[in-house]
């Protein structure tokens, strides 16, 4: 499957903020955003004012940009909101905030959505007690998402128990995790309240439709 494979901060830079792409690393001072908020390339020392279609175009590269998801998918995700009674731009975030890999990140078994879609590529996930390594899964409510067994002894998931205690007090509430058995369950559909990031999904909607 298609993926970008350029460095990671650049599309933070190229869209002004932090899209949270790099794990720990995006709370440290070496966040290229906090040392050099530029546009990069040859012309890109300033920021210039965006017209309606630039501020259109922009948020739609941060959403698939903070989410990893290419172009294709990306307007496939926007057709199949549009289909869907209520409000296309919150179907589109709801949806993509219920695939396998971000519910895997949104858990805390991954320190950036980039390597949580990795953990589900490498197949280290059941879903509903079956393997699933394709990590563009949409779930459903219901569904369970567990750790696989021959997983768990692998030194990088040693901590995870006690790294996903202190992650529920963070998890989304539409999100469940037993420590127990290394499992979320997803017990509710997300709502446009539970997705943290700052973005304008109308001009998405906006651009899509012209
Ligand atoms: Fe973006 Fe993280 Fe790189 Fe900062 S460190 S620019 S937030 S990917």
């Amino acid at each position: 499957m298609a993926r970008y494979t350029g460095p990671v901060c650049r599309q933070c830079r190229r869209e002004g903020v932090k899209l949270f792409l790099k794990g720990d690393r995006c709370f440290t001072d070496k966040c290229a955003i906090q040392r050099r908020n530029t546009i990069p390339g040859q012309h890109g020392m300033g920021r210039k004012m965006a017209k309606e279609y630039g501020f259109q175009l922009r948020e739609k590269q941060k959403a698939k940009r903070y989410y990893g998801i290419l172009e294709n998918q990306f307007r496939m995700y926007f057709e199949q909101a549009d289909k869907k009674e209520g409000i296309t731009g919150e179907n589109l975030l709801t949806t993509i905030e219920r695939r396998l890999d971000n519910v895997v990140y949104r858990a805390g078994f991954g320190a950036s959505r980039r390597e949580a879609r990795q953990l589900v590529r490498h197949g280290h996930f059941a879903l509903n007690g079956k393997k699933a390594n394709i990590p563009s899964i949409i779930l459903k409510v219901g569904d369970v998402v567990t750790l696989r067994a021959r997983s768990k002894d692998l030194a990088r998931f040693n901590e995870v128990a006690a790294e996903l205690e202190g992650a529920s007090a963070t998890l989304p509430k539409w999100l469940t995790i037993n420590v127990n058995d290394l499992s979320v369950t997803v017990n509710a559909l997300p709502q446009r309240d539970d997705i943290d990031f700052e973005i304008e999904e109308q001009l998405i909607v906006e651009l899509y439709s012209k």
